[in-house]
């Protein structure tokens, strides 16, 4: 009898429920602070003793000048800089990234809960005040956090994989003027990155959709509690369930609309259909698959690539080739020096949707008065910052149901014994997450869904507004008085997270200083333009109709109104909008700061600058009707075989 065995015959003998001696969220909160801030010290240490300005072990670092600097490791810059450097083994490669290697807290998928709010690996940035949204935010102001490691933003986030819809992509190739951006031309390489092991890999037109093989794994996992029933309740309903990730986001029934040949009749006939489906994620055997993990770490390090850590990029140098600026190399703070590096042939700008503009104001390509108001020279006037979208979300809920996910009764040592051994159970699972919809509104422009929602199945338990505060930044004390005494007494419970998947909203971003430590002022404009409300008011109420009227879900809204909406009749339109107003804020997939068609070129080139590319979240013109992972890491394949096809 092997190990495995050993343990699995002594752990059935136990209780099925063997809790934790304390509170799994109190002990969770407390011990992933400390053994965060201990990891990233230990890394920190371990870097300046073998990687340091002064005396680097690692000889692909040992140089000033290199073929290709990527500045950012995260969702996008891990897997540019691998391709690149595998493209070629004669060019060497460099890639900065601000942050360290991921805790391995960060590879436990349920701990994506209460990652964020770690100064330690995590940008922790605030929105402006917004006047739209977010009124319950602490001082209505929306959280909008970053990972800062190897892996960026992929090492934090929530590993849902979902694609978008093909006439997202098909309005990118409009913005870039070139149909190479179209879904048809972009499907390979979202399918070139792939190895999909998902809820949908047994479908006959799984190989047609999905790619096999490449090297982020794509799973589904085995703990979604309540998910069989939200389906059920979906069909009830004439909902599709499908693959998201497929033929359709809306389901099969939208082929027949669009090829009906009467189609006025039909439209009405068929209006608004929606795909419901379980969650495709990007773990491997159970943990976080972020980009470093299955780019760098575990599938092969190229002898070209140096990365180094802890190493922030505080400009992008130039200089001036017959009149045209030129990208020569960039200058970086590391262990407290102070550096300058040069490119041969690129400098690639992959630092996020918040990163990559700061970077490209603070050496002067942005617009130009803003530029000067700063004092800082102007290299290219361009719209950089202009074009800030984000999802943003709404809660629905929460509906009084069993089963959900209660930290402090299902975390126990079972569950972590399960997750170790098989990488199955509840803590193989991002926390919560169970099953999610597609829904087209009245306001949707052009005519295709426009809404996204998660099932989010998580009790009332006593701790809740305090994780819900540190999750999406709403005030405490809101929380605490609405869910009382529901969550003092540990009540089952799912929420919807509902959000606008194609804004009409838009932001902005603007440097506060120019110093390179500053947070940017990030205004993102929650729910400026009322349609983005409209849109979030019909899918609320359509999540509504789903809960209280089917028989699968036959649960009830939560009683009690929302803090600050009780004077509104409840569930009345005006009382759904106001709870909209309150409860609403980032879901952290900020995009288009450096839009493909304004900022870059098709090629992803710095427009009127030679030498610099952006390839990373930023570029993203439109935000796609989905979580944004996918079409980032998809957009930095494209961008690889950009630049490998120029070498
Ligand atoms: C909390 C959260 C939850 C999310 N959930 C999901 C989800 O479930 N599914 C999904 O599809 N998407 C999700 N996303 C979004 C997704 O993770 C991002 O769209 C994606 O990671 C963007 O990749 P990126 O390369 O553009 O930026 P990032 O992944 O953020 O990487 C940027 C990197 O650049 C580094 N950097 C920045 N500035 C500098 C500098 N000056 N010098 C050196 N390095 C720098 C950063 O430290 C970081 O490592 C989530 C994001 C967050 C934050």
């Amino acid at each position: 009898m092997g190990l495995v065995d050993g343990l699995n015959t002594v752990l059935n003998a136990l209780p099925a429920r063997w809790p934790l001696p304390l509170p799994a969220s109190a002990v969770i909160v407390t011990a992933l602070t400390l053994a965060i801030n201990s990891w990233v010290t230990l890394d920190m240490a371990q870097d300046v003793a073998t990687n340091s300005e002064l005396l680097s072990l690692d000889p692909k670092c040992q140089f000033t000048s290199f073929d290709y600097i990527v500045v950012g490791a995260g969702g996008a810059g891990m897997v540019v800089a691998t391709r690149i450097a595998n493209a070629s083994s004669s060019n060497r490669v460099l890639l900065l990234e601000a942050g360290g290697e991921p805790s391995i807290l960060n590879d436990i998928p349920s701990m994506d809960f209460f990652l964020l709010n770690q100064p330690a690996n995590t940008w922790i940035y605030n929105s402006t005040v917004q006047t739209k949204a977010c009124q319950n935010c602490d001082g209505k102001r929306t959280l909008t956090t970053r990972g800062k490691m190897l892996g960026g933003s992929t090492a934090v986030n929530f590993m849902m994989y979902v694609r978008g819809n093909k006439e997202d992509f098909n309005r990118w190739a409009t913005d870039a003027g070139d149909n190479q951006w179209n879904y048809e031309n972009l499907l390979p390489y979202f399918k070139k990155s792939e190895d999909y092991n998902g809820a949908y890999a047994d479908d006959s037109s799984s190989t047609q959709y999905h790619g096999k093989g490449g090297l982020l794994n794509i799973a589904t996992h085995d703990y979604m509690p309540g998910a069989d029933e939200f389906l059920a309740a979906a069909t009830e309903k004439g909902y599709t369930i499908g693959d998201y990730n497929g033929e359709n986001q809306e389901g099969r029934i939208l082929s027949l609309y669009h090829n009906a040949p009467i189609h006025i009749p039909v439209k009405l006939f068929l209006a608004y259909p929606s795909v419901f489906s379980k969650i495709d994620v990007t773990t491997q055997d159970g943990w976080r698959e972020n980009t470093y993990r299955a780019f760098y770490k575990d599938t092969g390090k190229p002898n070209n690539l140096c990365i180094k850590k802890y190493a922030h990029v505080t400009k992008i140098n130039f200089r001036n080739v017959e009149g045209k600026p030129r990208a020569t190399g960039v200058t970086y703070q590391r262990h407290n020096l102070t550096r300058t590096v040069t490119a041969r042939k690129e400098v690639i700008v992959s630092a996020g949707t918040i990163g990559s503009p700061k970077l490209l104001l603070l050496s002067g390509v942005g617009p130009t008065s803003h530029l000067q108001s700063l004092k800082i020279p102007v290299v290219k006037d361009l719209p950089v910052g202009q074009n800030l979208q984000d999802h943003t979300y709404t809660i629905v809920g929460p509906f009084m149901k069993s089963p959900s996910l209660n930290p402090n009764r299902d975390v126990t040592v079972q569950a972590a014994t399960s997750f170790l051994l098989s990488g199955s159970g509840a803590l193989a699972a991002p926390a919560g997450l169970a099953g999610q919809a597609f829904f087209r509104s009245p306001v949707a422009q052009p005519d295709y869904a426009d809404l996204q929602v998660v099932q989010f199945s998580v009790a009332l338990y006593p701790e809740l507004p305090r994780d819900l505060n540190k999750f999406f930044g709403i005030r405490t004390d809101i929380l605490e008085n609405w869910f009382d005494p529901y969550n003092k007494e540990n009540t089952d419970a799912r929420f919807l997270v509902l959000w606008v998947g194609r804004p009409k909203s838009v932001g902005n971003l603007t440097l506060a200083s120019n110093n390179p430590q500053d947070n940017p002022n990030i205004d993102p404009q929650y729910l400026a333009h009322p349609d983005d409300t409209e849109a979030l008011l019909y899918g609320f109420k359509k999540v509504v109709d789903l809960f209280e009227n089917s028989t699968s879900l036959n649960t009830p809204i939560f009683p009690k109104p929302v803090p600050g909406c009780e004077n509104l009749t409840f569930k009345s339109d005006e009382y759904y909008r106001c709870v909209i107003k309150n409860f609403s804020g980032s879901l952290y997939h900020h995009v288009g700061t450096c839009a493909l068609g304004k900022v870059v070129d098709n090629k992803l080139k710095v427009k009127g600058i030679d030498g610099l590319r952006v390839i990373d979240a930023s570029v993203i013109p439109r935000t796609p009707n989905a979580n944004t992972q996918a079409s980032t890491i998809m957009v930095a394949e494209k961008g690889s075989d950009l630049i490998i096809a120029d070498m």
